[in-house]
């Protein structure tokens, strides 16, 4: 599908994977409760899109956005394996696009999320930059702006489960692939995000930085 490495080269997408309430802040934020493992959901690998606007489903909507680090699997993990950050090819920034209230209809009702979650274009994602540009034992800074506005800044240490742990869970369940995303969790300050507005995501790691800009 249409992912996009930093040096232009193309991602094949296979399995987009979400891992839920991973912050702290923003379990609390939506009420949720603190999970005892990795909370896993999925979107299909045609929810993804890139920075520049594209076809979008429910379109009139306002989506919450999730910003989040996003992880591209660079090579096969068998079932079982404990693989660490050496599985991962990519790191880049992204958004979980949300349809909040339909979310929580499926939650009172105990029903998946799927529909709130997997839809044309409701995962955006920054180019992937290669693993060794990012410092993987230092926190990773993580920063939303929409229209100008802050909206959600971050850092990876305070994570529930380090991306060690969640993909250590993930090959406990499948086999993962290269191609495969793993969408990290969000911290707080989710809120609506719509069509035609434009944003800024910046990821810091130790004495670097990079931003993108888009448009929903
Ligand atoms: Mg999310």
């Amino acid at each position: 599908m249409r992912a996009t490495r930093h040096d232009g080269s193309a991602v094949e997408v296979g399995t987009v994977y979400g891992i839920g309430r991973n912050y702290a802040l923003h379990v609390a934020e939506l009420g949720n409760a603190i999970p005892e493992e990795p909370l896993v959901f999925l979107k299909a690998r045609t929810s993804v899109r890139g920075l520049a606007p594209s076809p979008m489903a429910f379109a009139d909507e306002a989506f919450h956005h999730e910003l989040e680090v996003v992880l591209l699997i660079g090579r096969p993990v068998q079932l079982g394996e404990d693989p660490g950050w050496e599985a991962v090819e990519g790191v880049t920034l992204g958004l979980d696009l949300t349809r909040r209230t339909v979310q929580s209809r499926c939650k009172e009702k105990g029903l998946p999320w799927t529909t709130a979650k997997s839809f044309a274009g409701s995962a955006v994602l920054a180019p992937f930059l290669p693993r060794s540009a990012v410092s993987t034992e230092a926190s990773l800074g993580l920063t939303l702006e929409v229209n100008g506005e802050l909206r959600q800044r971050g850092r990876t240490e305070l994570m529930l489960f380090p991306v060690p742990v969640l993909l250590r869970h993930l090959a406990s369940l499948a086999p993962l692939e290269p191609g495969d995303l793993v969408f990290t969790g969000t911290p707080e300050g989710v809120g609506p995000i719509r069509v035609g507005d434009g944003f800024r995501m910046r990821l810091e790691s130790v004495g670097t930085s990079w931003t993108w800009d888009g448009v929903l």
